[in-house]
């Protein structure tokens, strides 16, 4: 049995990782400060022994907080707010110190207790590194095309902080670190209101009210299912091989924005009109991750195809 920490354990992807690792009969300290993470995502796990839930902001110190609860195998940190879109409460845009604390603070202070604790440890950084590619696919190796100062910096270069502060702490103290590039990802349990895409176009086509594709629709974005991510994850924090390497998980499917609310007016049986509205500043134009070091090094590779994910997808915000 694994002792596990998991920062923004409440959160989309976090609460996945959470339910998988208490399957598994290890036990989970799920930490959260409920900014962007919902209590709701864990709720089924809140009776279970092994599963120890900390609404905590994890810009304090986390020394005393953790200090009883002996060893940790793994730390994992996917704390903060992830949404780029303004129309939404949960957006890092409405969130920008908290942002940067998160993946800045933050960082520092798991990365103080995965070496007082000889935790492993896994970031969870993003494909946002790559800011608006000059490159297509992107692999790891592509230092990005961010923009320092936008409204999106935030996030982007909290993520790029939090990079050199992961690996300046494996050079210095030898950390047993590794770090993911999340590429988009959707799936039950993401927030209804994040005002990412696929959020908002389901919502809105379940509504039959406008589908609204920012600028032309012909930017593209690669969507992967939760699945496939959480299993990309188990193996990158599993492998001792991951240790000190940056690893792209995400689904190279690239597709058009204009598809994809397309896809989704027709997967629904919507009678919504597609609308265009302004694309926000510094929207990427392309996103597709370049998958080919996860395959040799993990044996991973996303097995569910946009349809598949989108039904289940489209069924969660039906019943939910
Ligand atoms: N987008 C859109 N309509 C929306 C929300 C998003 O057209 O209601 C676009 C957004 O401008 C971007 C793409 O869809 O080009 C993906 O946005 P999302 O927020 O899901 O993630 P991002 O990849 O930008 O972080």
């Amino acid at each position: 049995m694994l002792k596990v920490l998991i920062a923004g354990g409440a959160g989309f992807i976090g609460s996945h990782l959470c339910k998988k690792f208490i399957e598994r009969g290890d036990s989970v300290y799920c930490i959260d400060n409920l900014i962007t993470g919902d209590k709701n995502n864990i709720i089924p796990l809140l009776d279970n022994p092994n599963f120890n839930y900390l609404e905590y902001d994890i810009t304090n110190s986390l020394v005393e907080m953790l200090s009883k609860i002996g060893d940790l195998d793994y730390v994992l940190h996917l704390a903060s707010p992830a949404s780029p879109n303004k129309n939404s409460p949960r957006s890092y845009i409405n969130f920008p110190i908290e942002t940067l604390l998160a993946n800045s603070l933050g960082t520092y202070n798991l990365l103080n207790i995965a070496k007082e604790k000889q935790s492993r440890f896994l970031f969870a950084s993003t494909s946002e590194v790559y800011g608006n590619p000059e490159v297509t696919p992107q692999p790891e190796s592509y230092f990005g095309n961010v923009n320092p100062n936008g409204v999106r910096s935030v996030y982007d270069e909290g993520k790029r902080f939090s990079e050199a502060m992961t690996f300046g702490y494996r050079r210095k103290f030898g950390i047993d670190a590794r770090i993911i590039r999340i590429f988009n990802t959707y799936g039950p349990f993401m927030q209804k209101d994040d005002g990412r895409a696929v959020s908002e176009f389901i919502n809105q086509a379940i509504a039959n009210v406008p589908i609204t594709v920012f600028g032309d629709g012909q930017q593209t974005r690669s969507f992967c299912y939760i699945d496939d991510m959480v299993e990309g994850i188990m193996k990158a924090i599993e492998a001792k091989e991951t240790a000190g390497e940056v690893i792209n998980l995400g689904n190279p499917d690239e597709r058009k924005i204009s598809d994809i609310a397309a896809i989704i007016k027709q997967m629904t049986g919507s009678s919504s009109e597609v609308v265009f509205q302004e694309l926000p500043q510094d929207d990427p134009k392309v996103r597709k991750p370049d998958i080919t070091k996860a395959k040799e090094l993990l044996g991973w590779e996303p097995t569910i195809s946009l349809e598949e994910g989108l039904k289940q997808t489209i069924l969660y915000f039906r019943n939910t």
